[in-house]
């Protein structure tokens, strides 16, 4: 039976791939699961209910940092998806720090310890964001790295730490870089949970600057089903672009967002632009699609109307 190791699990989208992991399709076959998480602001484990009964997992409250639980686990698995890390950009800007600290030293405790214990593959989930602004066209998995915040640095530190342990060491390592994940159950400080929490609780919503900065988005099912596939057949020391296939502005997204909540554009306050934004991210998808054959299965409207439906449910008033 194989033993996972899932980082970061009592998260937006760990949480959503322990459930598809677990799930009665049994994509890994007959699977035990052991999520570490140390339980930030972000982590809730609320979104684990649904499994906490199955007799293959198992919640060990840690930190990716702490080399002493990092090697004991490490010791009783035989894969790894990593995805524990401080995630929000807007945080990075204000307080740099612990972005380094989780991000940067957690991903070398954990590949040092995967790598005493021969435990691969290990999936590396880094984001699109470490290609910086894209401003045409679509980065391949050989794009140079420019990442612009704090947030996004820390990140491609981490991704070339992991892609370096596969070059000197040999170890199993994958590389998955997405783009932006939309889903029930994400924390609401990120655009979409953030607007639809504001907007159905009658508030006001800030739109960043004049609102054309344009992103990809990907429903984390989508996601989740591209990092199955990495896990069970992607190959070592390999990067894998995990894209969603709808490429919006801020600008459009935020229409789509009052339509759903039944809100106007007065509900809408224009504010300074975020330090450092980036324009465009975009990625090619290719690869993962011509070799895993990978590619996006939510239709955007009825995935987002489903979130919003799922925090009308659980974070209206
Ligand atoms: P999230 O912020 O919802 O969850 C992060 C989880 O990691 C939380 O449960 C938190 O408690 C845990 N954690 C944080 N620091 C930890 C530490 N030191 N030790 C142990 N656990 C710790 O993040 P998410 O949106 O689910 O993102 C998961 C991964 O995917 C991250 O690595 C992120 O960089 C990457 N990613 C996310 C997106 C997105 O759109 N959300 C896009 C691209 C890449």
């Amino acid at each position: 039976m194989r033993r996972v190791l899932i980082t970061g699990g009592a998260g937006f989208i760990g949480s959503h791939l322990v459930r598809a992991v677990l799930a009665p399709e049994r994509p890994l076959g007959a699977v035990r699961v052991t999520v570490l998480d140390s339980l930030t602001y972000a982590g809730n484990q609320e979104n684990l209910d649904a499994v906490r009964h199955h007799p293959g997992f198992r919640f060990v409250r840690g930190d990716i940092t702490d080399a002493v639980v990092v090697d004991r686990l490490m010791a009783e698995h035989d894969a790894v998806v990593h995805l524990a890390a401080e995630s929000h950009v807007d945080r990075s800007i204000a307080a740099a720090h612990a972005f380094v600290h989780t991000n940067v030293l957690g991903t070398q405790t954990l590949l040092d310890a995967a790598l005493r214990h021969g435990t691969e593959p290990f999936v590396h989930v880094s984001t699109d964001e470490v290609y910086g602004s894209v401003p045409f066209g679509s980065a391949t998995e050989q794009h140079p790295l420019a990442p612009s915040s704090a947030y996004s640095a820390s990140k491609a530190s981490s991704d070339l730490l992991a892609l370096a342990c596969h070059r000197t060491h040999g170890l199993d390592v994958r590389v998955t870089r997405c783009s932006n994940n939309y889903g029930p159950r994400q924390y609401p400080e990120k655009l979409i949970p953030r607007f639809v929490t504001r907007l159905l609780r009658g508030e006001n919503v800030p739109l960043y600057g004049d609102g054309e900065n344009v992103r990809d988005w990907l429903h984390v099912d989508d996601h989740c089903r591209g990092l199955i596939a990495v896990l069970t057949r992607g190959r070592p020391g390999e990067v894998y672009n995990i894209g969603g296939g709808t490429e919006l502005t801020n600008k459009e997204l935020t229409g789509a967002l009052l339509t759903a909540c039944d809100a106007g554009w007065d509900r809408v306050d224009r504010v300074a632009d975020r330090k450092g934004h980036d324009l465009r991210y975009s990625v090619d998808w290719s690869k993962i699609h011509r070799e895993l054959g990978y590619e996006p299965r939510r239709d955007f409207d009825s995935g987002l109307a489903e979130t919003v439906a799922w925090y009308r449910e659980h974070h209206a008033p």
